[in-house]
């Protein structure tokens, strides 16, 4: 009989559920030393945010195979420490859509019917009945940033209301949007035509400061803001200073760059509405979350394929020592190749060639790829076991492919992107162990993958390379080293540079004018 150990609270109806398949223990808030005990001879364990399963824990357990977590995050869990004894790490990150979605509408209507400030004005014994005076919600135009899983779920909810629904997210097709009966828009636009505006991303380096004091600029004097996604995606001083200066008409902010936010001057704004990072924080989502690794751990105990797993499957040894060299080249092109193309991804072609043929279970290297392709634009965590069935559930159809016949070195992984706007080819090798992009559309180069990467691709003319520098140089940015390859004279030349300090928007957008340039893209490659 297979035993469970449930060390916080979660809904009975998941209790009931693993007791269905094994001998299941609650004991919450037990302390370290009993814990440390009761985990040697336990199966799976279930714990939501308050015990910390610790790498001595994770020692410490002799048959444990599954710890889940009954929520999103795992930063409570060492996960490193479990992927070394092969145990498989699970959570539940699709229970809190429909709360957050919920909370959102929510937030909305305190908004524009002021219903937060008109109840504490009545609380506080007065009767200001002209003072709140609303606007409806009916017809006006929500825009969405972000459209995964609770972007979706507000835009279904809205509809129902009469709002119309604009979104922007770069890596959601027309299609999958037209689907939805949503407009998908650039975020200029959606900035400036929106009513009402909701932030859905992951905070990841892309999206931080999203919207800072230029975007905040360009909307509508009687808009709202609503960020229920994280702290940090919002700048809060440029917020502040927009809602003083009511260059926005409010904001409901269930987030913040701070948590708790102490001493935080939106929280004195009387058109801000706030909440304690309660977005999620629903009796269903609980359940949901308590039944989502109940269903999981049994599929990980009766041998099924598992859904939401966080880290690394279990490999044969041998198999593991000849792939693990290329592990860091495959998850650098995917992360290399995803910062240079242009909208969402549609399909990924991978051929492994020369040495690598010869070697089992390839399929590591492309999830390990699929991982570093993925991971920059989703909020869920995206490891070897889930990289596949994400891409696959976000439309992106992937191709492998082997061959014996290499350009150069003894080893090639030849990877290539299409996605909406773009079509991308890069060649990498592993130069002793050193993953190396050779070439990038038939540009002959050779990139070692890290640091800060900028392609400039420019008409081959005399003057461009000084041109180029000089953009650099004027806004201070070092250039550690830059080659420049062709196909043919007189054609168009790439130039790739490695910078030392972080590509500025200013330096990109002079970049970008310079005559002769025709296209440029930034790669950061440390994670
Ligand atoms: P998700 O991964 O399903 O969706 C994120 C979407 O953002 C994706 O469609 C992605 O394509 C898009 N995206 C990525 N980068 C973008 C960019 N630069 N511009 C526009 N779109 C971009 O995530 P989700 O489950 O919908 O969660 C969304 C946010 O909500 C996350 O930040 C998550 O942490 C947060 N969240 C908050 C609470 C709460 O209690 N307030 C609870 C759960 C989740």
């Amino acid at each position: 009989m297979v035993k469970i150990l449930v060390c916080d609270r979660i809904d009975e109806d998941g209790i009931k559920t693993l007791r269905s398949i094994g001998e299941t223990e609650v004991a919450i808030g037990l302390p370290k030393d009993e814990l440390l005990k009761k985990i040697q001879n336990v199966d799976a364990v279930v714990v939501r945010s308050a015990t910390k399963v610790t790498a001595d824990l994770i020692n410490a357990a002799q048959k444990l195979k599954v710890i889940a977590r009954a929520g999103v995050g795992v930063d409570n869990i060492d996960v490193p420490a479990a992927t070394r004894k092969g145990i498989l790490v699970i959570n539940a990150p699709d229970s809190s859509s429909i709360a957050v979605a919920e909370h959102v509408i929510g937030l909305m209507l305190a908004l524009t019917r002021k219903i937060a400030i008109s109840n504490m004005s009545l609380k506080s014994g007065k009767w200001e009945k002209g003072k709140f005076l609303g606007v409806e919600l009916s017809g006006k135009l929500l825009g969405i940033i972000g459209l995964g899983r609770i972007g979706t779920q507000v835009a279904l909810r809205a509809k129902a209301l009469g709002l119309r629904v604009a979104a922007f997210d770069p890596y959601v097709t027309e299609k999958a949007a037209e689907e939805l009966g949503i407009k998908l828009v650039d975020l200029e636009t959606l900035l400036k035509e929106s009513d009402i505006i909701t932030i859905h991303v992951p905070l990841t380096p892309e999206t931080k400061y999203l919207i800072g004091e230029k975007q905040l600029s360009l909307m509508k004097s009687n808009a709202f803001l609503i960020n229920t996604s994280r702290g940090g995606v919002v700048n809060e001083k440029a917020l502040c200073i927009a809602l003083k200066g009511k260059k926005i008409a409010g904001a409901a902010l269930d987030v913040f760059e701070a948590e708790p936010p102490i001493e935080n001057p939106l929280l004195e704004l009387e058109n801000v509405v706030v909440t304690p990072h309660i977005g999620g924080s629903t009796e269903e989502a609980q359940r949901s979350a308590a039944m989502a690794v109940a269903s999981e751990i049994i599929n990980v105990l009766q041998g099924k394929p598992v859904r939401n797993v966080v880290n690394m499957p279990i490999i044969d040894p041998e198999t593991l020592r000849k792939l693990e060299p290329f592990l860091p080249l495959a998850e650098k092109l995917g992360r290399f190749a995803t910062q240079l193309s242009e909208g969402r991804i549609t399909e990924v072609h991978i051929t492994y060639c020369g040495e690598l043929v010869n070697i089992e279970q390839l399929n590591l290297l492309t999830s390990t790829l699929l991982k570093g392709l993925l991971d920059r634009i989703l909020t869920q965590p995206i490891n070897v076991i889930n990289a596949p069935f994400v891409a696959k559930s976000r439309g992106i159809k992937v191709i492998e492919s082997k061959t014996e016949v290499v350009d150069h070195f003894p080893n090639e992984v030849i990877l290539k992107v299409k996605a909406e706007k773009t079509e991308i080819e890069v060649k990498g090798t592993l130069l002793g162990k050193e993953p190396r992009v050779i070439s990038i559309d038939e540009y002959k180069i050779d990139l070692p993958l890290d640091g800060r990467i900028v392609l400039v691709s420019h008409l081959d003319r005399p003057g461009m390379i000084g041109k180029i520098a000089s953009v650099f140089g004027e806004h201070s940015i070092n250039i550690a080293t830059m080659q420049v390859g062709r196909k043919e004279p007189g054609g168009i030349q790439l130039m790739v540079l490695k910078i030392d300090h972080p590509m500025s928007e200013p330096a990109l957008k002079a970049l970008k004018h310079v005559d002769g340039i025709k296209d440029v893209d930034v790669a950061e490659m440390e994670v």
